[in-house]
């Protein structure tokens, strides 16, 4: 027995006057008193099922039985639809099945939201998952998802690279955020840590002589969720021994190809586009710049320094974003409030009008040498930025994003694939009055850095690049320490006494006194490469069972208590959180 010869979406011309069996939902169901149309549906589409209580008098009655999302067997005949009954948006729209028999494999209760509407809120859609997930658009998301991995799988395979996998029960590994972490029943009072990344262990199977290993890891970071960010998500976790970090870069770089191609569309250019961390925050003020529009901040500084205008002859650095059009009072204003969203203390501005005046408060301070160096075509206005450069940055960086979608610069036809390259290699926590790696610790220096390690730590910097797809980072990597003595100065430099990197790193050290080649790697951001390939706003839409972004998982209700049982086993004592 077979519940089907075809898929519904499969039904063409030459199974016209054929008899089939077909199974699947019913997605929609018209009574004409007398004919019952039911639209059947499965994953590759739709077959209008034809029910003629003359022909067949129990199929009607099924039929009649039938509500939306009922399972449902029909065989019968396929057949042509009269001519004004062809649907031409349907692959199937000129055919249907005229039904001798009708079963209801399977029934539905009445839908919390109809599958056509697309406007259900997120909440009831996570709540329902597995109905949410047959709607087309979801089911095209996860199949997508499935063409990319297995393409990606199929290029690392071809460039020799050994998918090893590693655990997920673990001693935390360091990637910046916190560690979910695992009680353990036979040691209580000992806990694994899921992994934030494969990260010591990608690079202990270069000393362990795998020379090329990749992995599709999933990684556990407890995070604030945002829309490219879940607690959990995968990587394309690449490491390569002896590479050079142009080697690296291709990898992924024909990884990305690849995926294009197993989705039928144009790949990027290669090489991608290459700037310097330096020159992207000064060019764009971001570490991941979005290059589908122009739009890029000026460096004022030389010529506003002696400037009669205070608020620049007293700021470290002055820049400016030159706007192309006349923007009015009131979206000056609105733009002010935005930028001191950002921690600008004000937004001074030129407004070089239409007819040729100029418009601006600030415009008499300035010398005509500091206008002239900023002039810029009628109808168009220059914003600017005086503070200490980090502030500045974000605060155009900020701006020149927002001012690209609202003015629509940003040309959505464009895929710009974009390498940042020589990040710092630490970075000042304000909060914590410290210095943080600014990748993670085993991230290598540029050749020629090492003695700043007892000097001025903000000047290193590092071999640390990142990856980014119109303005989202895709993943970062780096060239490796691989030295043992490097990295305990490196672990010195933050910090670490030599108890605690020997406490908490003691097993690495170790294993780079063991003959350590040297090494490099990358990790790229599935979910997001993967909500971006799929088009969708955030990477949920990609995810089959997200969380929603109080962190629970609205169908099964986790994160759930345990029995007292199961605590005192684990020699656990929960602290009720205060009300
Ligand atoms: N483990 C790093 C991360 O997850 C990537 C890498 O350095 O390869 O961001």
């Amino acid at each position: 027995m077979s519940w089907r010869d075809l898929r519904c979406g499969e039904v063409r011309s030459e199974h016209v006057g054929r008899r089939l069996k077909l199974a699947g939902w019913a997605a929609r169901r018209r009574d004409h008193g007398g004919l019952v149309f039911i639209d059947l549906r499965d994953h590759t589409g739709i077959c209008q099922l034809v029910v003629n209580p003359e022909r067949a008098p129990e199929a009607a009655a099924a039929a009649h039985e039938t509500r939306a999302e009922f399972v449902l067997l029909a065989e019968g005949e396929v057949s042509r639809r009269a001519p004004d009954a062809v649907n031409a948006k349907l692959a199937t729209g000129e055919f249907e099945l005229q039904v001798d028999r009708l079963e209801i494999e399977s029934r539905s209760e009445p839908l919390p939201f109809q599958l056509d509407d697309e406007g259900v809120d997120e909440s009831l859609r996570l709540r329902y998952r597995y109905l949410d997930l047959r709607r087309e658009r979801m089911q095209g998301n996860l199949r997508l998802a499935a063409t990319v991995i297995s393409a990606i799988r199929r290029y690392m395979d071809a460039q020799g690279f050994v998918d090893v996998w590693t655990p997920n029960l673990t001693k935390a590994t360091p990637e910046g955020a916190r560690d979910f972490v695992v009680p353990v029943r036979l040691q209580p009072g000992r806990f694994f840590a899921l992994p934030q990344s494969p990260q010591l262990f990608k690079q202990i199977l270069m000393v362990a002589g795998l020379d090329r290993y990749y992995q599709i890891a999933t990684c556990f970071r407890d995070e604030d969720l945002r829309a490219d960010r879940g607690f959990e998500f995968r990587q394309l976790d690449v490491e390569l021994a002896f590479p050079t970090r142009e080697q690296v870069l291709e990898v992924i770089e024909g990884a990305v190809v690849a995926s294009f191609e197993a989705l039928g569309r144009e790949p990027p250019q290669r090489p991608f586009h290459r700037l310097s961390w330096h020159e992207a925050a000064a060019r764009f003020g971001s570490d991941k710049p979005d290059l589908r529009f122009e739009l890029e901040i000026q460096d004022m500084t030389a010529i506003t320094r002696s400037s009669e205008f205070g608020v620049f002859s007293g700021a470290s650095t002055v820049r400016c974003l030159t706007v192309p059009q006349e923007l009015s009072r009131s979206e000056l204003a609105e733009l002010e409030s935005f930028a001191r969203g950002w921690g600008a203390k004000g937004l001074a501005y030129l407004v070089f009008a239409d007819d040729g005046q100029v418009r601006s408060p600030i415009a008499k301070h300035l010398s005509t040498a500091e206008l002239d160096a900023v002039r810029a075509p009628p109808g168009s206005t220059v914003l600017f930025g005086a503070d200490e450069p980090r502030v500045v940055e974000r605060v155009l960086g900020a701006l020149r994003l927002h001012l690209g979608k609202r003015l629509e610069l940003v040309d959505e036809g464009r895929d710009e694939f974009l390498w940042v390259t020589e990040f710092p290699l630490f970075e000042w926590n304000d909060e914590e009055g410290r210095w943080q790696a600014a990748h993670h610790l085993f991230t290598g220096l540029e050749p020629g850095h090492e003695h700043l390690l007892e000097g001025d730590l903000g000047s290193i910097l590092s071999q640390a690049y990142d990856l980014v797809w119109n303005g989202w980072e895709l993943g970062s990597g780096s060239i490796r320490i691989h030295r043992r003595d490097l990295q305990a100065r490196v672990f010195k430099a933050i910090g670490l006494s030599a108890e605690e990197a020997e406490e908490r790193f003691g097993f690495l050290l170790e294993v780079m006194g063991m003959g350590a080649p040297p090494h490099g790697g990358f990790a790229l951001g599935l979910d997001r490469f993967l909500a971006l390939l799929a088009g969708q706003p955030n990477i949920r839409e990609v995810t089959a069972f997200p969380k929603a972004a109080s962190g629970s998982e609205p169908m099964t209700g986790a994160p759930t208590q345990v029995s007292a049982e199961q605590l005192a086993e684990l020699g656990i004592r929960v602290i009720p959180p205060a009300q």
